[in-house]
């Protein structure tokens, strides 16, 4: 199993407790990113693109855990930026592990061999490795040879050192799905728990625009990838459902509150992908964000999105309304003949706004005033013999 059994009991007796207790909104993973500097400067990536300032701030331990006790996800991954760039982080993911949170350490592995003795193997932990492909695919992907060899070496260590290790494994338009499939068979064979995939989303501060796959796209991409894997026992840590939604069988609508992001900013509104805001609270995030502003069909960002950090946690609640449903594509695999569910109607989808400048500068406003220094206010040295005043108010004794 990509995900061990004791984790998918403890997530699916989360998931009916909160619709037992009827709640309509709530996570399933925070998604922590403590920075956003990174050692590499992906292509697709949308996340480094800040001014130094931004780019070097960090949360501390202590608002990691808070952001952790604030949302109640029984699952953490733990993003950036690059996390092991972060002095703190073997502290963080301890005071997560000892909470007994599923963690995945989400990581370009440049750094792994030299960090790995600051972490122990556990069945709450897991490191997830960013590998975009064979060695062609991901060297372009990360816009630097020989990263992809490292990161095999990486996994290599790791598994010897007795870690569970999954991937991450995003795909741009122009993946061969014969290739893929070729990089999934040889990842599983390094033994590699399991594989999180899904399409690139077309950040708009990304430096390569070009590359991104629309939802058409994705779904034969996708149907084309899983048509050659039939028979064969790739492990994915994704639900079936959500396997299914990328190969074009469901008609799913985002929820993006199921992986909400917290950053050095606070907690992004409206989800991982798309920073358009920030509440203080993750309360705060959840009601006072307007949900329907977002997803496929309401905005035009959200077009061509089909990410795990908007659909995974629709595919989850459709698995507890519909569990003979999951059981068949768990069985059978998805679907890769015949039609596609009808896509959403992108008719009335309010336009792209664009508020990145605005935000970096509310952003580089609010470094600027922590750091300015605090002027003490002035205080009156009093005599108790002021007989203006009565003998509690007196703060210094003369
Ligand atoms: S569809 Fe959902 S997950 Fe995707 S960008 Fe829009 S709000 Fe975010």
């Amino acid at each position: 199993m990509a995900v061990p059994l004791m984790q998918a009991v403890r997530v699916g007796a989360y998931v009916v407790k909160q619709h037992l207790l009827g709640r309509k909104r709530y996570p399933l993973v925070l998604m922590l990113e403590p920075l956003f500097r990174c050692n590499l400067a992906c292509s697709g990536c949308g996340k480094i693109d800040y001014p130094s300032e931004i780019l070097n701030q960090r949360m501390s331990v202590q608002e990691c855990l808070d952001a952790d006790a604030e949302c109640g996800a029984p699952v953490i991954a733990v993003a950036g930026g690059e996390p092991l760039l972060h002095k703190d982080m073997p502290e963080i993911i301890r005071g997560l592990l000892a909470r007994k949170k599923y963690v995945y350490l989400c990581t370009n592995a440049l750094l792994l061999e030299k960090k790995i003795d600051d972490y122990e193997p556990s069945p709450f932990f897991s490191w997830d490795i960013h590998l975009d492909g064979d060695q062609q695919m991901h060297d372009v992907s990360v816009s630097q040879e020989g990263v992809y060899t490292r990161a095999i070496a990486a996994i290599k260590l790791a598994k010897e050192r007795g870690f569970r290790v999954s991937i991450n494994c995003t795909l741009f338009d122009g993946a061969d799905p014969k290739r893929v499939a070729a990089f999934y068979d040889e990842v599983m064979a390094l033994g590699v728990d399991g594989i999180m995939t899904a399409p690139g989303y077309a950040y708009e501060r990304a430096p390569d625009q070009e590359h991104f796959l629309s939802r058409q796209k994705t779904k034969q991409l996708f149907r084309d990838i899983f048509r050659l894997g039939k028979g064969k026992k790739w492990r994915f840590t994704q639900s079936p459902l959500f396997l299914n939604f990328l190969a074009g069988n469901e008609q799913y609508h985002c929820t993006p509150w199921g992986k909400p992001l917290r950053t050095v900013f606070g907690w992004q509104r409206p989800c991982y992908l798309l920073g358009e805001g920030y509440a203080r609270t993750f309360k705060e995030l959840l009601n006072d964000t307007h949900w329907d502003d977002y997803g496929t069909g309401n905005y035009e960002k959200c077009a061509n999105c089909m990410v795990h950090s908007g659909y995974e946690s629709t595919a989850v609640k459709d698995a507890i309304a519909r569990p003979l449903h999951l059981l068949k594509v768990a069985l059978m695999g998805p679907e890769t003949e015949g039609p596609m569910a009808p896509e959403i109607s992108l008719a009335h989808q309010r336009p792209a706004e664009y508020t990145y400048t605005k935000q970096v500068e509310e952003r580089l406003q609010e470094i600027k005033d922590r750091k300015k220094p605090v002027t003490p206010p002035k205080v009156r040295i009093l005599s108790s013999n002021d007989s203006k005043l009565p003998q509690d108010s007196v703060t210094a004794a003369d």
